[in-house]
């Protein structure tokens, strides 16, 4: 893989916020069942990465975060096995057909291609668990997108605009939404997706923050990134910053 694990090792981390838990050394301290363990293992993840070490027990705790991380330090799997592990621990239903879909999470990346690397790591990890994880972008058809979510869906992975549309025409309701991640947040700002992710936060039946577990991913943390920060995470956010970050 791409991770160098020898520039890891001496890597400057901070948490900033009250009562931060206790960061992880290994992947068999993160708590992750059987299911989850072994599917990391064949991902050939051998040792967390620091955002991994510091950022999982930080969701696993339920705290919302805000983590700063450069390109290639393992943010998704950092993001994904807590989310997992906690869908599973609350006994997630098995997904089906329904013309209405409740997905338990909510993931956002600015394009096709971020979101697409997400969803396939969510496969890889979701591998042999009752959670299905679906993905929806601009330039594939919108029908094709709503079949493939109709058939079941746990774990919604989509660009702003096409998950707005699919929200819009009732085939997804919000209200059992737990986890809501917003990944890339910077680039989503520089894409001009602040509107999309204001609009998607205020759904009709999208909980309200204090209700649901927002996570913020960020490649460098401008002042934009701070407000949104503010305005969409709890009050008791975590601040997790690994690295030089612009
Ligand atoms: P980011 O989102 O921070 O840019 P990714 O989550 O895409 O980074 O991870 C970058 C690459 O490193 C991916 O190929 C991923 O599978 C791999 N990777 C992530 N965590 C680990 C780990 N703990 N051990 C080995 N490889 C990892
Ligand atoms: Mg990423």
């Amino acid at each position: 893989t791409g991770i160098n694990f020898a520039k890891y090792d001496e890597i400057l981390v901070e948490v900033s916020g009250a009562n931060p838990p206790t960061a992880v050394l290994t992947f068999d301290e993160a708590g992750l069942c059987d299911t989850l363990s072994r599917n990391v293992s064949r991902s050939g993840y051998v040792k967390p990465t620091p955002v991994q070490k510091y950022g999982i027990p930080i969701i696993m705790s339920g705290r919302d975060l805000m983590a700063c991380a450069q390109t290639g330090s393992g943010k998704t799997a950092a993001f994904l096995l807590p989310i997992l592990q906690k869908m599973m621990a609350d006994g997630v239903a098995a997904s089906r057909f329904s013309e209405v879909q409740e997905p338990e999470a909510i993931i956002v990346a600015p394009t096709r291609e971020l979101i697409n690397q997400i969803y396939l790591e969510a496969r890889k990890f979701a591998y042999g668990t009752c959670v299905r994880p679906v993905v929806v972008y601009g330039g594939i058809s919108t029908g094709y997108s709503i079949r493939e979510v109709l058939k079941g869906c746990n774990v919604l992975c989509g660009t702003p605009g096409r998950l707005l549309d699919i929200i819009g025409r009732g085939k997804v309701g919000l209200s059992k939404v737990r986890y809501l991640v917003l990944d890339e947040a910077d680039r989503m700002l520089d894409m001009g997706f602040e509107p999309a992710m204001r609009r998607l936060v205020a759904s009709p039946g999208m909980p309200p923050k204090e209700d649901r577990q927002t996570l913020m991913f960020s490649a460098t943390y401008p002042d934009e990134i701070q407000r949104l920060a503010a305005e969409f995470l709890k009050t008791d956010y975590l601040f997790l910053v690994v690295g030089q970050v612009g």
